[in-house]
């Protein structure tokens, strides 16, 4: 059975990605950043998550970014949008957009990952469903897998599970797997209960609700 690294948010989609990769025969390592992130409660909904998929204490990373990002309503410098419409979240890239996170996170985690002689990662990057970030588009992950082949010794594998996958199918696939998604955060606000309004609710709610399933999470509205 092959290690892998698994990115773990502690949001609906890296719980569901985390899921997969175990399904996969793979023996997950999580890692999960602390970057100062408005929502930074979802830092502890990672570890609960990890923690209740048996994932041991030493094969869960937390990094530390504080002060790296900026430029972001995640970060604290602008207002997170509320009830936008599903075609504003097509088009445009919100404030929510950390800059060149999902770039930093596969660096590190590609450097975490091959002195472990791991050559696997997991993301839950999405491109249906999803606020418009341009770094969870295949394109750039397939340039990533590229530019690691370029730039390690055997460069790394990104798995992608959930890349085409729409938020009601991510909801099933958690729920057949029998996933604590009760455990998990995906409210931009980092609220709980969360606040029904940010792109993260309003696309995590529509998602369960299309699966015709109850989301655990409670909701303000
Ligand atoms: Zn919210």
């Amino acid at each position: 059975m092959s290690d892998a690294v698994v990115l773990l948010s502690g949001g609906l989609d890296s719980t569901v990605c985390l899921g997969l990769a175990r399904q996969e025969g793979f023996t997950p390592w999580t890692l999960s950043f602390d970057y100062g992130q408005r929502h930074s409660a979802e830092l502890a909904s990672a570890l609960a998550v990890a923690e209740a998929l048996g994932v041991p204490p030493a094969r869960r990373r937390v990094v530390p970014l504080h002060g790296l990002f900026s430029g972001s309503a995640l970060t604290g410098d602008e207002p997170v949008p509320l009830d936008r419409s599903w075609d504003q979240m097509g088009q445009d890239i919100p404030s929510t957009y950390v800059p060149a996170r999902n770039l930093v996170f596969l660096s590190l985690a590609t450097a975490i990952a091959e002195p472990l002689g791991i050559g696997d990662l997991f993301i839950g990057v999405n491109a249906l469903d999803y606020s418009g970030y341009p770094d969870c588009r295949p394109e750039f992950i397939a340039a990533f897998i590229q530019a690691a082949r370029l730039g390690t010794r055997h460069g790394i594998q990104v798995h992608t599970p959930l890349a085409h996958r729409t938020k009601a199918e991510i909801a099933a696939l958690g729920h057949r797997l029998g996933l604590p998604l009760e455990l998990t955060m995906s409210c931009y606000l980092g609220q709980r209960p969360a606040c029904g309004r940010c792109d993260a609710c309003l696309l995590r709610r529509h998602g369960f609700e299309e699966a015709g399933l109850v989301d655990p999470l409670p909701y303000r509205v």
